[in-house]
């Protein structure tokens, strides 16, 4: 990775399944590489090309003109943090053009988002539970970047599984609540298959999360992904 380019694995138009801005119609640019390994991940080993500006500005502005418009260019991947040098030249000219910038995230990289959140509208950003992801806590960064992430539009996903600890759940919540209350937390089901068809019994889990989470937090919903039940990409 360089300012001038990135590993880049797709970059496509269709549905945002996920989060508050389900259903529009975003562009996606799907950054290769990441630095965690959540156990569920379905994302890693997509294979990357090395993109420069030019051919990622490109592809978006013809993907635009045939199949858009588009609300947002949701900025995906792995974790499209660790190419924060290209972001930083990436952003400022998808500006110019008129494209919005989406960032979905992990959440962790907070010194990252502190050098390109000038440039980005919506922070999509997770908040990872140990117990689900089998990885370590990321409470302390989690923390930080959400300090930095409430100057923008944004809003927390949870995935949860049957796993989940519900100390550490409450734990999460109290974290949220005391850095900004106010931003809403989209607990999402870990789909028991690929089709997106739930497991009832997470389901039931899943309702009781929100009644612990909202005795915590003002706003606390149960959204699935949208793109697994419509089965596309
Ligand atoms: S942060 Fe996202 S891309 Fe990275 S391992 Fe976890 S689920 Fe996969």
């Amino acid at each position: 990775m360089t300012t001038q380019s990135a590993a880049i694995s797709e970059i496509f138009s269709s549905l945002q399944g996920e989060g508050t801005h389900l259903g529009e119609r975003h562009l996606f640019l799907r950054f290769e590489a990441c630095h965690i390994h959540c156990e569920y991940c379905d994302e890693l080993g997509k294979v990357g090309h090395d993109f420069d500006l030019l051919s990622v500005m490109e592809s978006l502005k013809r993907l635009n003109r045939e199949r858009g418009p588009h609300a947002y260019v949701s900025l995906t991947g792995g974790e499209p943090l660790l190419y924060h040098s290209f972001l930083k030249v990436l952003l400022p000219a998808m500006k110019e053009e008129g494209f919005r910038a989406y960032l979905e995230t992990n959440g962790i990289l907070w010194q990252a988002l502190e050098q390109v959140i000038e440039w980005v509208d919506v922070v999509a950003m997770d908040v990872k539970p140990r117990s689900v992801t089998k990885e370590r806590s990321f409470l302390r960064e989690h923390r930080q970047f959400l300090c930095l992430a409430r100057s923008r539009e944004t809003f927390i996903k949870m995935v949860c599984s049957k796993e989940i600890d519900l100390s550490e759940f409450k734990e999460l919540c109290e974290m949220i609540r005391r850095t900004s209350a106010r931003t809403p937390l989209l607990l999402q089901p870990l789909s028991s298959d690929a089709e997106g068809h739930e497991d009832p019994e997470l389901m039931r889990l899943l309702g009781e999360l929100q009644s612990i989470g909202l005795a915590i937090l003002e706003d606390v919903r149960i959204v699935p992904r949208l793109h697994k039940i419509l089965g596309i990409r």
